[in-house]
């Protein structure tokens, strides 16, 4: 059973409906994977051997009852700032390290309906805040393709689990990138559907308006399958949209013929150097030659999309933060009294870049600044929102990179203004709401590095045009075949 763990959900699924293997025996094999390949990657912060084993035999019940299930037996990873009953989540963070969900998230539950077996809590940056995974208070992880280079975040956990062959899908949530930069650091498919697809009930907010889960995958079928599981309405969450869910995996097209791919002037990639900028050159002559039509859009207000992101989403933070504070949630330091209480509880519950957002976050939304930060930046969200619109006129897709650069190594970027950076090509799509991905394109060795590491292409599609996106998606990965190029390390150490 040891080549079992590579394979993707869609076979696992198709394995274990057709009795060919059972979802205990996958169960056991994948645990065992785990248990030997943490020590060295580090993608979980809780492994749930029992409850794993628990689902795995329940699966396996209504398969012999007869029971079809799309995603039957297949090894999930749970970001830890998703709510699963009963066990732990920290979000990352000192102040929920002891802190146990009391009930279950509905994103999570509906792909444990679907047949997913949880098999571990995935390791993040600190409330999701960051994108290497760095900023997590509870625990290391490191990249599957290069222990000394960082997995990408805020999902990072999730990403590397999946690249390690520890789960077949992982769960990410993406306020400004936090999907698609670890996918695309992980050789990864990564994908944030449009804002309100995939319910947040039990997600733990950072910046409500923004934040939205979604799937990491080594296949977009995988991704296609367990968005078409998770997504649809769901009455819990006030922001979650009831209208007709279209479902992605039956739609999966292998050509783009007539599809319009715009390329966005301000995108320029030579700026990123010339082996990137003939990467991206390259993924977009690909794109043409599966027959769609490249067409040059404008996106004038993008720029302002990072310093738009960091008045807006620290304003929502501080506000979803204020409820740790000692009195309901995880950590509690005793004080004098309730001021002192909350003032100890949070100074030694939160790390740095937690407490900058709500610094920042609280004083742009104080009375006297808050028409000149936090309106300002609404306006500027909604121009940016505007620029997708016009340019969706001429285009049914946006093409770009998902990151600016591979995976980096640990501690490269020491300031938080070189890691906002990171997420310069992301933040557009999040504060205008819509779907997009990030899809392997090719592998570029960074200067010094030990081995070539993954860059992402990134797609853009207009609100609830899912089907398209993952189709388009499935039809490059399809031609391209750019993820089964290299092996993860650590998987040719546990195999061989
Ligand atoms: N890296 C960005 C941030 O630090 C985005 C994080 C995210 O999408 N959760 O806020």
């Amino acid at each position: 059973m040891s080549d079992s763990i590579e394979r993707n959900a869609a076979e696992i699924a198709r394995g274990v409906n057709s009795g060919a293997f059972s979802a205990a025996e996958l169960t056991r094999s994948m645990l065992a994977h785990i248990d030997r390949t943490e020590p060295q990657v580090g993608a979980y912060l809780s492994v749930l051997h029992e409850r794993a084993a628990a689902t795995a035999a329940r699966v396996d019940e209504r398969i012999k009852q007869g029971e079809r299930l799309p995603l039957a037996g297949v090894p999930l990873a749970v970001k830890d700032n998703m709510c699963l009953e009963g066990t732990r989540t920290t979000c990352g963070s000192k102040i929920l390290e002891h802190w146990t969900s009391p009930y279950t998230a509905t994103a999570v539950q509906r792909l444990l309906d679907a047949g997913c077996i949880p098999v571990g809590k995935a390791n993040m940056d600190e409330f999701a805040m960051g994108s290497s995974c760095e900023n997590s208070a509870l625990g290391v992880t490191r990249n599957p393709y290069d222990l000394e280079r960082v997995p990408g975040g805020s999902s990072g956990g999730s990403a590397s689990a999946v690249a390690a062959f520890e789960a077949a899908i992982g769960m990410g949530s993406d306020t400004g990138g936090s999907i698609r930069e670890p996918a695309a650091f992980c050789n990864l498919v990564g994908f944030k559907p449009t804002y309100g697809r995939v319910s947040r009930y039990g997600l733990i907010a950072f910046a409500s308006s923004l934040d939205q889960i979604g799937p990491l995958t080594r296949t977009v079928e995988d991704a296609a399958l367990a968005y078409d599981a998770m997504g649809g309405h769901d009455p819990m969450d006030a922001t979650s949209i009831d209208r007709p869910f279209e479902t992605t995996a039956d739609g999966l097209r292998t050509d783009l013929r007539g599809v319009r791919v715009g390329i966005v002037r301000e995108f320029a990639t030579k700026e990123l150097g010339p082996e990137i900028d003939a990467l991206y050159a390259k993924a977009y002559r690909d794109l043409e030659a599966l027959g769609a039509e490249l067409v040059e859009v404008a996106l004038p207000t993008a720029e302002y999309g990072l310093a738009t992101y960091y008045l807006i989403a620290p304003a929502e933070c501080s506000s979803n933060l204020a409820r740790f504070d000692g009195v309901r949630y995880g950590l509690r330091v005793e004080g004098a009294n309730v001021h002192e209480m909350y003032e100890r509880t949070r100074a030694a519950g939160f790390g740095p870049e937690v407490k900058r957002r709500i610094l920042i976050g609280t004083y742009a939304l104080s009375s006297g600044y808050y028409d000149a930060y936090y309106v300002r930046a609404q306006k500027a969200r909604t121009l940016i929102a505007q620029d997708f619109a016009k340019a969706f006129a001429s285009c049914d897709l946006i093409a770009a990179p998902a990151a600016s650069s591979p995976a980096f190594t640990f501690n490269a970027k020491s300031d938080p203004y070189s890691m906002y950076l990171m997420d310069y090509y992301t933040i557009p799509m999040s504060l205008a709401g819509l779907p997009a991905l990030s899809v392997p394109c090719g592998w570029v060795t960074p200067p010094g590095g030990a081995s070539p590491m993954p860059m992402g292409l990134q797609l853009t599609a207009p609100l609830f045009a899912e089907r398209a996106l993952l189709s388009a998606a499935h039809a490059y990965e399809r031609a391209t075949g750019h993820a089964a190029a290299q092996r993860p390390v650590i998987a040719m150490e546990a195999t061989q």
